[in-house]
């Protein structure tokens, strides 16, 4: 078939037809470039149409806009200390890092207090207005592409659970090359289309407009100007990160050979029968009541958001970092 939105990544119009519901059962066609194995929702909004429904996402939530709420704060504080470990030795004191989709400003705040840099860039008005207040950080209100910096300024730019939302992956990619210094890393998370830890019917979000295999991630920073350093799976397989280094690569041929079969093959396989065959319907549940409960006891005592960050951070961070 041929696609209305071209591939991303290799600019291929050959895809095939992967899903046409959502995870909650709404009409959501989702295909699969037979080039490289890119997947993306067809048609892809365009930036002008995200950016409306976002301008309009705001206005209604000008009311009662929803801000992050302790258990959070708290849970997203451990995720951003398990972080650091991650990229401990790339840090530089003093250095510059954007973390691009801050959320509620976890991560830059936990940097900051390590001597960092660090800011942040979120379009969720709620989210930002949160780092922004009530963590005192400096945060963008909107999308990336609209944020000017210095070139080669930037030691670090991370994606955590972003990439996946934003209608051009490439031109996003290329726009954060520009502010980092030559070698300079840039950290990608995003959800990994071959993950089977989650109910088949789960695996397509209207949010995520695009899904990576490890393959076609590597492919798009190499293709973007970057050498891929290393890529890890989480324990359940569910996020890829990836860590890379700007360096250009000269041209980059973006097709992935076998990589469309080899996705499709892990999606046929992934049956709900297999599914409740396996340990994860049983283990999730139970992983994520654990947390919940955590959570609750940690923020008993402690509502605000920097005591809670601070807690963590004496806890499970160094004093200083090198
Ligand atoms: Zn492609």
């Amino acid at each position: 078939m041929i696609p209305q939105s071209p591939c991303n990544l290799c600019d291929a119009r050959e895809a095939e037809e992967v899903a046409r519901l959502d995870r909650h059962g709404k009409p959501l066609r989702t295909v699969i470039c037979r080039k490289c194995g890119l997947v993306w929702s067809d048609p892809v909004p365009s930036e002008e149409t995200l950016k409306k429904f976002y301008a309009q996402e705001y206005r209604l939530r000008y009311k009662g806009i929803s801000r992050p709420t302790p258990e959070h704060v708290y849970r997203a504080g451990r995720v951003a200390a398990h972080r650091f470990r991650h990229l401990k030795k790339m840090l530089k004191p003093g250095s510059m890092i954007v973390d691009v989709g801050s959320g509620g400003g976890e991560f830059v705040y936990l940097m900051r207090r390590l001597g960092l840099d660090a800011r942040g860039v979120q379009p969720h008005e709620g989210y930002a207005r949160y780092a922004q207040e009530e963590l005192g950080i400096p945060v963008h209100l909107g999308f990336v592409r609209e944020v000017r910096l210095p070139p080669a300024s930037c030691h670090l730019v991370t994606l955590y659970h972003a990439l996946e939302h934003m209608a051009s992956p490439s031109r996003v990619l290329e726009h954060v090359r520009e502010w980092l210094e030559p070698r300079g890393w840039l950290v990608i998370e995003v959800p990994n289309v071959e993950a089977t830890c989650q109910s088949p019917g789960h695996r397509f979000h209207q949010a995520h407009l695009y899904s990576f295999n490890p393959a076609s991630l590597r492919r798009l920073g190499e293709k973007t100007g970057f050498r891929p350093h290393r890529t890890d799976l989480s324990p359940d397989g569910g996020n890829i990160t990836a860590i890379f280094a700007k360096e250009s690569l000269g041209s980059i041929r973006t097709e992935i050979p076998g990589n469309c079969e080899r996705v499709m093959g892990v999606i046929r396989r992934h049956t709900l029968l297999r599914h409740l065959a396996s340990s994860h319907p049983y283990a999730r549940p139970l992983r994520k009541l654990r947390g919940r409960l955590q959570e609750k006891r940690a923020t008993r005592r402690i509502r605000d958001g920097r005591e809670l960050l601070d807690a963590i951070r004496s806890r499970e961070l160094p004093a200083n970092f090198h």
